[in-house]
């Protein structure tokens, strides 16, 4: 079983009368920086001069000041700007501001991992990665809930690396709701093996696959739409919600039997065996080197697929549905 912490695992003073700097006032940034200041640390924020996130943490009332400035001041520095411009963001202006004893954190572990960015040894290394997106990070605080996170210590030169990150945990919420111990490895890895094979590509795919052999049946697509798009939400709800057991209690006899025996015609040994395959792309970091050289060449196959996916003909159909549909919320990508 995995090893959980709580409030009574954590100590806030262990970062009292030390200033931790928010390098990235963006999702993640803005929920961390108010959250620790709430829980009476003494935080500094960093983003980019010129930016609407820069004027943010000036409204939210944060001293703001240039990434280097802020490292230079402070004994925890927790870095929250874009993964992919971790690397030239730390060699610009954090790696020669750090000094003895300092704490390098993270929210994701692949920078690290995949040794993008080459700490010094004379630094803690650890991360706190709540399981949510910022905005509920912030309202759970607030609402005296909290989010879980996950812990790991990379390097621990202190030898109180685990304690410091704890309280980090403990000033963004994150121990009123258990912060589950992992490390870099895991992290980083299930992370990557998640979105590529479940949550974006797989599910994307399904979805994508499904449709189009309707719509090539002589279905028309909007009914394709609402079976294989718009009723994801609400299994997913249920799956969210109650497990995967729950959903098949909640669905039709006729779509238990259905689901059931034929959901196994989909996800065959065959597609077991891909995704394995994609797993060790991930463990030897063949996945890491593909994406670090893609974007070294300035990004040319994620911009034709990501062309390919805005020009199929689902998002036609779907944008014209959403219009019937003033209730949800919608999301205006151009
Ligand atoms: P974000 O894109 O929302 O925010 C990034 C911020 O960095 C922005 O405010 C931007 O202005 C700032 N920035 C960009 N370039 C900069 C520069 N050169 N110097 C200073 N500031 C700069 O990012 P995010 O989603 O909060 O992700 C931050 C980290 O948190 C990532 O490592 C991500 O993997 C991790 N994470 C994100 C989530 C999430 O739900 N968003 C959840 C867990 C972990
Ligand atoms: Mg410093
Ligand atoms: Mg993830
Ligand atoms: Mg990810
Ligand atoms: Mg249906
Ligand atoms: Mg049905």
């Amino acid at each position: 079983m995995a090893k959980i912490y709580y409030d009574g695992d954590a100590n806030l003073d262990v970062l009292k009368g030390k200033r931790i700097a928010i390098i990235g006032y963006g999702s993640q940034g803005h929920a961390h920086a108010q959250n620790l200041r709430d829980s009476g640390l003494d935080v500094v924020v960093a983003d980019k001069k010129g930016t609407r996130n820069w004027d943010k943490a000036v409204e939210d009332g944060f001293e703001v000041k240039e990434v280097a400035e802020a490292v230079k001041e402070s004994e925890v520095i927790m870095v929250l700007v874009p993964d992919n411009i971790q690397p030239a963001v730390f060699y610009e202006s954090i790696n020669d501001n750090l000094k003895e004893g300092d704490m390098l954190m993270f929210a994701h572990g692949f920078n690290i991992h995949y040794n993008q960015i080459i700490p010094p040894k004379f630094v803690d290394v650890t991360m706190v990665a709540p399981k949510g997106p910022g905005h509920i990070v912030r309202r759970m605080f607030t609402e005296g809930i909290g989010v879980p996170a996950l812990v790991a210590v990379y390097q621990d030169y202190s030898g109180k690396a685990l304690d410091k990150a704890l309280a980090y945990a403990k000033g963004i919420g994150a121990t009123k709701a258990g912060v589950i111990e992992t490390t870099f490895k895991e992290e980083t890895e299930t992370d990557l093996f998640g979105e590529q094979v479940d949550l974006c590509g797989g599910v994307a795919e399904m979805i994508k696959a499904s449709f189009d052999v309707l719509v090539e049946a002589g279905y028309q697509p909007e009914i394709a739409y609402f079976e294989v798009l718009h009723e994801l939400k609400l299994i997913v709800d249920l799956i969210y919600e109650g497990g995967i057991y729950a959903m098949w209690y909640s669905v039709s006899d006729t779509a238990k039997y259905g689901g059931m025996t034929r959901g196994k015609r989909i996800i065959t040994e065959q597609t077991r065996e891909e995704m394995r395959k994609i797993l060790k792309e991930i463990q030897t970091g063949e996945f890491a080197r593909e994406w670090i050289l893609e974007n070294q060449a300035n990004r040319p196959v994620f911009n034709k697929l990501l062309e390919m996916e805005k020009n199929h003909p689902i998002e036609k159909v779907g944008k014209e549905l959403r219009k019937m549909m003033p209730w949800i919320k919608g999301i205006d990508v151009e």
